[in-house]
């Protein structure tokens, strides 16, 4: 079943190409809505209520810079902007 290795010679095919870019697609839209929810967080201020990017837990904004529940889900944004633009870096090249 996990056989892709030779899906782009094989012209029956459409359907794992169509798979491939909904599934990069979404990825990028997720990318879009988790940046979005980060520059509301921004915007937001001291003490108003902010949603964290990644699991959308909702809590008071603590500290100017506070934009995310943890340091774990903070990584976790900038490892999934920065993957965002090394996939752009290889679709522009
Ligand atoms: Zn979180």
């Amino acid at each position: 079943m996990m056989s892709f290795g030779s899906w782009d010679e094989d012209e029956g095919d459409e359907e794992s190409r169509q798979y491939s870019l909904d599934r990069d697609e979404a990825f990028a839209l997720t990318v879009a809505q988790y940046r979005k929810q980060y520059e509301a967080n921004r915007k937001a201020k001291v003490g108003e209520m902010i949603a964290c990017p990644i699991c959308g837990k909702k809590m008071p904004k603590r500290t100017y810079h506070h934009s995310f529940c943890s340091t774990r889900h903070k990584d976790k944004y900038w490892n999934r902007v920065d993957e965002e633009r090394r996939f752009r870096a290889l679709l522009f090249c």
